[in-house]
């Protein structure tokens, strides 16, 4: 065994090592710094390291490190990406952790690179002991850009275990439900003309304004259906988010493109959900010379739900003294109770912090989430 650095230098480090993730290729880095760290780290515990690479993609991983053996035990779960930062926005280096007013900021501390660094200080601890469970870190890429690392793991079935715990900011309260999500994009086809003979073109933007009525109305009938989960807003929501269409007052325009994103219950399907919402969208079409197209802007998650009598919902309960709750934010937890695990969200960022510049963690969280680290790790891997 090889003895770990102190939690301030795995998280300097961590932060130091950049893994932006973004949809858009201009932003978009590998996370194999970070996996690189967490990989030698958890070597020099003892802990059997598999870095498995994202389909097509060199450059990006998923890490399992699993310390013991059997079908039970804890999974720690992070992904290793951050979302881009605006240099401008930033009081500090956003790759320098830096500590004032009682905080730790630096790009990814609170989101969730900070829960890292204290699952593998906690993973230390453990490393000496008889495990009667096994206890698994997962780390994952791309969560922040389409959820690609989750993914791969859900259709390969890794890894497997009992329960997890994933650490996104939840400033120490366990969570156990949230929304699914999907996005789509809502294309009307016209065509162009010179704007004194409308008659000559077909108006994209009033073939839109058709189509979106018609999403506004679906968006009320959905709203008629309660999800019965007791969220905040207990039913599905339609948000039209960007609309883009034509190019000057005098051209008739030919396309207008209405971005929409979805959110629902745990009783809701995304495959019937976004075929509802292109069909009611497509109806809505009557301009004349108009067409109609949707495409798929994000494939979607499902919603997150973890039974509220399971053990792990229970043991985070009585560790932290709350009730788990429903939030509004979506996760990598659907794929991991996909992969038959029970899993509760909880970890010691702010969500309110978070995807902003000068995110940061305070200091005051660091030690209950050692605790609450350690004492999970002895209820399920060092108790039989
Ligand atoms: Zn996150």
């Amino acid at each position: 065994m090889t003895a770990l650095p102190p939690l301030n230098q795995l998280l300097r480090e961590l932060v130091a090592a950049p893994s932006v993730s973004s949809e858009h290729p201009a932003h978009d880095m590998g996370n194999l710094p970070v996996v690189h760290l967490l990989a030698e780290w958890l070597e020099g515990l003892g802990f059997a390291v598999e870095i498995l690479p994202l389909p097509g993609r060199s450059d990006k991983a998923n890490l399992i490190a699993t310390l013991g053996r059997g079908p039970g035990g804890l999974v720690l779960a992070g992904h290793t990406d951050t979302v881009p930062f605006d240099d401008s926005g930033w009081d500090s280096e956003p790759f320098a952790l830096t500590e004032r007013d009682d905080r730790l900021h630096g790009l990814g501390i609170c989101d969730m690179k900070g829960f890292l660094g204290l699952a593998v200080e906690a993973a230390s601890a453990a490393a000496g002991q008889t495990l009667q469970q096994p206890l698994i870190l997962l780390a994952t890429a791309d969560e922040e850009s389409g959820m690609d690392g989750a993914r791969a793991l859900a259709a390969a079935g890794r890894p497997k275990a009992r329960h997890a715990v994933i650490g996104e900011p939840t400033n120490l309260r366990p969570v156990r439900l949230h929304k699914g999500i999907l996005m789509d994009s809502l294309h009307v086809h016209g065509h162009a003309g010179h704007s004194s003979r409308p008659d000559l073109g077909a108006n994209a933007i009033r073939g839109m304004h058709q189509v979106l009525g018609a999403v506004m109305a679906h968006g009320d009938a959905l709203a008629r259906h309660s999800c019965g989960r007791g969220f905040a807003i207990d039913h599905p929501t339609i948000n039209t988010g960007c609309i883009e269409g034509g190019d000057s007052a005098n051209r008739i325009p030919a396309h207008c493109r209405l971005d929409v994103d979805l959110r629902f219950g745990p009783d809701d399907r995304i495959d019937a959900l976004r075929s509802d919402l292109r069909e009611a969208a497509a109806a809505g079409l009557t301009e004349p010379g108009c067409r109609f197209e949707a495409s798929t802007l994000f494939d979607g998650i499902p919603a997150f739900e973890t039974a509220a009598g399971t053990d792990i919902v229970r043991a985070c309960e009585a560790l932290t003294g709350h009730a788990a709750e429903a939030v509004d934010f979506a996760t990598e937890g659907p794929f991991l109770n996909q992969l038959g695990m029970e899993t509760v969200i909880l970890g010691p960022g702010d969500i309110a912090v978070a995807h902003q510049p000068n995110e940061s963690l305070p200091l005051d969280r660091i030690a209950p989430t050692q605790k609450l680290l350690r004492d999970l790790i002895a209820r399920f891997c060092l108790a039989g």
